[in-house]
């Protein structure tokens, strides 16, 4: 096969290992030639050929296939639980790669609280195209029922949402869409497959900017697409190597070393996390939380119910306004105020202003007193001491 055929280990298998096994292991077996127990990184751009078309490993060019992208799509497929995976350039070129299996006059329904870029994506660039889409509360079924169309044929959703924390139950709409005749596609981006499996709970695909969590070092920009569809994977092997927006071999290995430490990494984000809502529920300064795991947020059943547990990003807004917000985002020290999120360090941001920018003035316009956070793995007490003291100046 002209684009490889990725290396097992033997603990690919979801039902034979646990996510960590998988993680550290998942189509990364010891190196066939030095017993090497790290993946190597492949630069080769070709790859000798034995005759005309008969390529000594399978792999001929490698916008086509590459050893150490093909690991990272196998250990990365595994850990979603899905048939395959597709590494992409970034989470935007893997979302642009899936989306163009639709054709003009089809219509998108996407979830009314999404990453600013997904919308720029499905509004400006496929609504150039003829593909028509709608913003949709997917918190409401019945909502989701009258925006549909005989046009319409995928529903977009992210969960938690971006950057409202929002929670949208995968299995509850996946069964509205299937039976209307759709496909359902999650952003996995803030939870991470550690935390929700949505194939597991219908979804037909799942997306990622691996730019965040998974790589979780904020030093590689990359995106990905998991799927158990035979016809989705076609499309997706097509489009990656036709269209061409593949990841590189140094992406593909910093990502496939992130994942390694994935479960740990998130362990401690979602408990430093719950350490930050403390404070910020007993804060005067806070109007108020956004978190699912406050038992106050409305999706805090379906959180528990489709996640382990409730992820590292917490959102708040603030009582004195876009002044005082700016104000704290500005205050911190150890919170740095940059876009971006999933990474060691915590970063802090004011959406309206930065990342959900090219949203103003559409339905996925966000409040300008609010403020997302995205908690680091550092010390616990660091972090409170440190929010704690911007939040006193607003
Ligand atoms: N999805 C979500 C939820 C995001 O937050 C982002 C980026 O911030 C993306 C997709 C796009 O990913 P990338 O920046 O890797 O293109």
């Amino acid at each position: 096969m002209a684009g490889g055929e990725p290396l097992l280990s033997g603990f690919e298998n979801p039902e034979d290992n646990g996510f960590e096994t998988r993680a550290i292991r998942a189509g990364q077996p010891h190196d066939p030639r030095t017993g090497g127990v790290v993946t190597p990184i492949t630069l080769a751009t070709t790859f000798a050929q034995e005759n005309i078309g008969e390529p000594r490993f399978g792999y001929e060019y490698a916008r086509t296939g590459n050893p150490t992208r093909h690991a990272y799509e196998t250990c990365l497929a595994s850990l979603e639980c899905a048939d395959y995976g597709f590494a992409f350039a970034s989470g935007l070129a893997g979302e642009d790669a899936l989306l163009r299996f639709l054709v003009p006059g089809d219509h998108v329904l996407l979830g009314d609280d999404a990453y600013g870029g997904t919308f720029r994506l499905i509004d400006k660039v496929f609504g150039r195209a003829g593909i028509r889409s709608d913003a949709v509360d997917l918190a409401d079924v019945d909502a989701l029922r009258r925006a549909w169309t005989p046009e319409t044929r995928l529903v977009w959703l992210e969960t938690p949402t971006n950057p409202m924390l929002n929670i949208v139950d995968i299995e509850v709409i996946g069964a509205v869409v299937h039976e209307l005749g759709g496909l359902v596609v999650v952003d996995n981006t803030f939870a991470t497959p550690y935390l929700q499996q949505p194939l597991k709970l219908g979804a037909d695909a799942v997306v990622h900017s691996a730019t965040k969590y998974l790589g979780g070092h904020s030093d590689v920009v990359g995106g990905f697409v998991a799927t158990s569809s035979e016809e989705l994977a076609d499309h997706l092997a097509f489009v990656q190597n036709a269209v061409g927006a593949v990841s590189n071999p140094f992406a593909d290995y910093l990502v496939l070393r992130g994942m390694k430490t994935l479960a740990v990494r998130m362990e401690r984000h979602c408990s430093n996390a719950e350490a930050i809502v403390e404070v910020l529920v007993d804060h005067g300064a806070v109007s108020e939380v956004l978190y699912p795991g406050l038992v106050t947020h409305p999706g805090h059943e379906i959180a528990k119910r489709q996640m382990r547990a409730f992820g590292g990003m917490v959102s708040f807004r603030i009582a004195r306004g876009r002044p005082a917000a700016e104000k704290v985002v500005t205050s911190t020290r150890l919170f740095t105020l940059a876009e971006s999120l999933g990474a060691v360090e915590s970063l802090i941001e004011h959406p309206g202003a930065m990342t959900h920018a090219s949203a103003e003035g559409s339905a996925l316009e966000v409040p300008d007193d609010l403020i997302r956070i995205s908690v680091g793995i550092e010390t616990t007490e660091d972090l409170v001491v440190d929010l704690r003291a911007a939040l006193d100046r607003a």
